[in-house]
């Protein structure tokens, strides 16, 4: 015998299983409330044809247990949303959970849409004013209830099973730490009901986080198909197209002559036969087959009156060529992920800049400086070269193979990393013209392993009179590349911390530098020096990226997986050493224009190069 499900056995009266589904039920008894609708009164789906199948989806009569939407705005997705919670209270009382990205969201959800559209209906109005403990994020009626919680709080989505769920604008949750994504919780207390429905939709965001994007591709991808009003056949099913961006054709700063243009017959097709297009339009399965039921739609779609193929061209033009207005066009009016470029630079772009070096230090350093990386097994360093305006030579990039931990080995037939590590930072390295350079300052990352710290501090502190800094990185947006040294509590050894994104930012603003002078980055050919396809990989491997977390945006700086990110980790300490340093470029050009003494002259070259770029094979591999 089939068993009610608990809320409906205990609350409500019998009733019969409803005859009509959502898309019905809405034409019969939703009236949209006069705030915050664009076309406020009955609900029509005439206006909004596309809608009629998603809302089919959620009713009963499908069998569909999960469906998304990945959306662009103005095109009543939101309220399709509304429709399947009212009709649920309306006909078949239970258990509903809404979730929005915060609290306050769900607040505003149930001020602004929830409660006006319950007022506006009689049926709903009167059962839910008799109630007791109706609140804005809790609503009580004969037969069951509904909860609105933010992606934000853990109590709220892992409490009692629910029997249906809508989960809005799911790419701005944040992950909610130690407790799990906030759609598996939602997932979690759906699994008793066996007729559950969970309802997830939003605009999307970045392609490499969009929680809705992914949702999308792991459904049968429906698109909705129309047809030209100049070409088509009744008959004919050949002739459906998608409204795409590309199809909308205008003549810049000029707007009148907005249309869309068949990929057919090639017509321009005006905005006002758009209703008659929306009302013959279908749903057409991408991946056809799948368990999860996707839809797919843009602001194009957007009804008449609502937002216009005229406007949308506009704010097409305005966006211009700004990375972060064309994100916002991509997102909210066509519905699509944003695929960031802007902060990334290709290895092929790197690896062809590489140059041979006259000397190990060209002539234009006047600085040298160290960044140490400190891994379990080993460090990893780099020696860069500074010339005026921080214009950076690669000198020297490689690795100190052994174990980190302690100070000294023992045994003076294996010295320890450090003490190699002393070897190498002392050593003389030899300019194109003869000079004698030293390191001028070594920064070493004291925050990469716990077990090393000390070792780190134990390692500086007697050494800080040859300017060797432990430093710690601390990615606060806001922080400056250099601050101002602090004693750590442990041995009072000077601390640098670092403000790591904006170094980022600055060194892959520089690395985009394509002229010789102030900031531009050189990296050597000779295969001893260390810049490597490896090097290169690691270098550019991080992007920045926009993300929300607990519904509010944050800037922040994207690594892949696996990805070695040590080059670009050690150029960030480099630059820190040579902003402390902040070294005066006319003294020291006056100090090294000088002739160099004869003695300490190398032996004269048998060849010399022009320096210009001229690649590395990028197969390399070690
Ligand atoms: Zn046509």
């Amino acid at each position: 015998m089939d068993k009610p499900p608990f809320f409906e056995g205990v609350f409500s009266v019998l009733r019969p299983r409803p005859l009509i589904d959502v898309a019905e039920w809405a034409e019969r008894k939703r009236i949209l409330p006069a705030s915050g609708s664009s076309s406020p009164g009955p609900w029509r789906n005439s206006r909004t044809p596309y809608l009629v199948e998603i809302m089919k989806e959620l009713s009963p009569q499908s069998k569909a247990k999960e469906i998304v939407f990945i959306k662009g705005s103005q095109i009543g997705a939101t309220e399709s949303a509304t429709n399947f919670l009212l009709y649920r209270m309306d006909t078949l009382p239970g258990s509903f959970l809404y979730v929005m990205p915060t609290e306050s969201d769900a607040m505003k959800l149930s001020k602004q849409r929830l409660t006006p559209s319950i007022e506006a209906i009689e049926s709903l109005r009167s059962r839910l004013q008799k109630r007791i403990g109706n609140s804005l994020t809790e609503k009580v009626f004969p037969g069951g209830y509904v909860v609105l919680s933010g992606s934000n709080s853990p109590s709220a989505l892992a409490s009692l099973p629910i029997g249906n769920a809508i989960c809005d604008e799911i790419d701005r949750y944040g992950v909610i730490l130690g407790e799990g994504d906030p759609l598996e919780l939602v997932r979690a207390r759906l699994a008793t009901f066996p007729n559950s429905k969970l309802f997830c939709l939003s605009t999307p965001t970045l392609e490499e986080t969009s929680n809705i994007w992914r949702l999308y591709k792991e459904s049968d991808q429906r698109v909705y198909m129309v047809q030209c009003p100049y070409c088509n056949h009744a008959s004919d099913n050949e002739g459906y197209f998608e409204i795409k961006m590309e199809l909308i054709q205008w003549t810049k700063g000029k707007y009148d002559d907005v249309m869309l243009h068949c990929p057919h017959c090639g017509v321009g097709i005006e905005e006002h036969k758009k209703p008659q297009m929306l009302a013959g339009g279908k749903w057409v399965a991408q991946n056809p087959g799948h368990w999860r039921v996707g839809f797919s739609l843009s602001s194009l779609y957007s009804p008449l009156g609502w937002l216009s193929w005229r406007a949308i061209a506009r704010k097409f033009d305005e966006a211009g060529n700004d990375p972060e207005r064309l994100q916002t066009f991509t997102n909210t009016i066509l519905g699509l992920p944003w695929k960031e470029t802007g902060e990334s630079i290709s290895q092929e772009y790197l690896a062809r800049r590489v140059e041979k070096y006259n000397a190990q230090v060209p002539n234009e350093v006047l600085q040298i400086t160290m960044a140490v990386d400190v891994q379990k097994t080993r460090l990893e360093y780099e020696v860069c070269g500074w010339a005026r305006d921080e214009e950076c030579y690669g000198i020297e990039y490689g690795r100190i193979e052994g174990p980190t931990t302690e100070l000294d080995s023992g045994d003076p037939d294996f010295p320890s990393v450090w003490k190699q590590l002393d070897d190498l930072r002392r050593k003389d390295f030899i300019r194109e013209d003869g000079y004698v350079m030293r390191i001028s300052c070594v920064m070493i990352d004291s925050g990469g392993i716990d077990a090393t710290t000390d070792t780190v501090y134990n390692y500086t502190l007697p050494r800080e009179r040859e300017r060797v800094f432990a430093i710690k990185g601390s990615s606060q947006a806001s922080r400056p590349i250099l601050n101002k040294p602090s004693r750590n509590t442990r041995n009072r050894c000077a601390l640098f911390v670092i403000g790591v994104d904006r170094a980022k930012e600055l060194i892959y603003a520089r690395l985009k530098i394509d002229e010789f002078g102030p900031g531009y980055c050189h990296f050597p050919s000779d295969g001893a020096a260390g810049y490597t396809a490896q090097y290169f990989a690691g270098l550019i491997c991080e992007r920045r990226m926009i993300k929300y977390v607990n519904g509010y945006k944050k800037l922040f700086w994207w690594k892949p997986r696996d990805a070695r990110n040590e080059p670009l980790d050690l150029r960030v300490y480099n630059t820190n050493a040579v902003k402390f340093l902040n070294p005066n470029w006319d003294v020291l050009e006056k100090r090294y224009a000088k002739p160099v003494k004869v003695d300490a002259a190398p032996a004269a070259k048998t060849t010399t190069y022009t320096r210009r770029p001229e690649g590395i094979d990028l197969n390399i591999t070690i």
